[in-house]
């Protein structure tokens, strides 16, 4: 199988210049690659007119550079990205990626780049050539979903929570000037969101051929489109940000609906519990502990803090400082969480 690959400069800066794969959605000879590929960048280039195309060749599939891919039950895999805020030094790579093997394939968040989408789309196509159906976002934050583009190109459904369009289209103007700031333009180059092909508000199963994957939209808790996915065959739950590890969780959407999220598992027959940041977890305790301690501080200082008349900038100079052990980016999102969490708890 043979990948169109294209150097791609920023318009505004044309020293900056990434080589991008440009995957097709039919498997390609090389020839096929060859004759398809003028045509491909034209129209590739007029989604990205930011960029200009320059050399270009089609490459086997061993020669694309690939993300790490962990077998963690038959069929199942996952990246773990670096639990740590947003930088150059990991480009963007922070959230943990999954993918899911039947008859076709699903991906469990396309990553936080374009480069981090082809990344781990080389790395599935180093392990089977069956096609890619459906990429399915956990939640609209740009480390989950900005991948997403390279597998709509490989033929890919594109599916998330009913909410996650909206948020995404509200919040895309600021992460584009945001996201390159923080992990760095060369990162990000001819990265793009899209928005899904279909969303769902019920739950929902999709079988993939000897696999299954049960879809879960769950009440405003990280954020307001928040999904589960859970895969029966080896009890591997995929949280996205619902759950955190290592990096300090960022409340988005409701810190009183997480809370309640947390004290009710979603799928008693978990037995790895994948999270949106950190490590694989082996019990609901093990993977929901920290966060769990982390929230209900960050709620009990809060309300304490507004029953004491504090301005909300008060509050947030010291509401859950005592947590701080052993979470990545502390001070600053958890300045931001006690932010919102006064002015949701304040109307109480
Ligand atoms: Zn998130």
């Amino acid at each position: 199988m043979f990948h169109l690959v294209v150097t791609a400069c920023l318009l505004a800066d044309p020293a900056l210049c990434a080589k991008r794969v440009l995957p097709a959605p039919e498997p390609l000879t090389e020839a096929a690659c060859e004759e398809g590929a003028k045509a491909r960048i034209a129209g590739w280039i007029a989604l990205h007119p930011d960029l200009q195309a320059g050399d270009w060749t089609c490459l086997p599939t061993e020669a694309l550079p690939a993300l790490s891919l962990t077998e963690i039950a038959p069929g199942v895999l996952v990246h773990l990205g670096d639990p740590q805020p947003l930088s150059p030094d990991n480009g963007g790579d922070i959230a943990n990626l999954g993918v899911v093997i039947g008859d076709s394939v699903a991906v469990i968040d396309p990553g936080g780049s374009r480069a981090i989408g082809e990344g781990l789309y080389a790395a599935i196509r180093r392990i089977t050539n069956k096609p890619i159906r459906q990429v399915i976002l956990t939640h609209m934050h740009p480390d989950h979903i900005y991948g997403a583009e390279v597998f709509a190109e490989a033929g890919a459904k594109i599916i998330a929570h009913h909410n996650l369009t909206s948020g995404v289209e509200r919040r895309q103007e600021v992460w584009a000037e945001s996201i390159p700031r923080q992990a760095g333009a060369l990162a990000m180059l001819g990265t793009r969101a899209v928005l899904p092909d279909r969303t769902i508000s019920v739950p929902e199963a999709i079988d993939l051929g000897g696999a299954t994957l049960r879809l879960q939209p769950v009440a405003t808790a990280h954020t307001d489109n928040d999904l589960t996915v859970f895969h029966p065959e080896s009890g591997t739950l995929f949280t996205g940000d619902l759950v955190f590890q290592g990096l300090t969780p960022s409340l988005d959407g409701s810190l009183t609906g997480w809370l309640d999220w947390l004290s009710n598992p979603p799928e008693r027959a978990a037995r790895q519990i994948v999270p949106g940041h950190g490590p694989i977890g082996r019990t609901w305790n093990d993977a929901t502990a920290p966060l769990r301690a982390y929230l209900t501080a960050l709620a009990d200082q809060t309300r304490a803090a507004i029953r004491a008349g504090e301005a909300m900038s008060e509050a947030a100079a010291h509401v859950a400082a005592d947590q701080r052990d052993g979470w990545a980016g502390f001070d600053e999102i958890n300045a931001r969480n006690a932010i919102a969490a006064f002015k949701e708890l304040e109307w109480e």
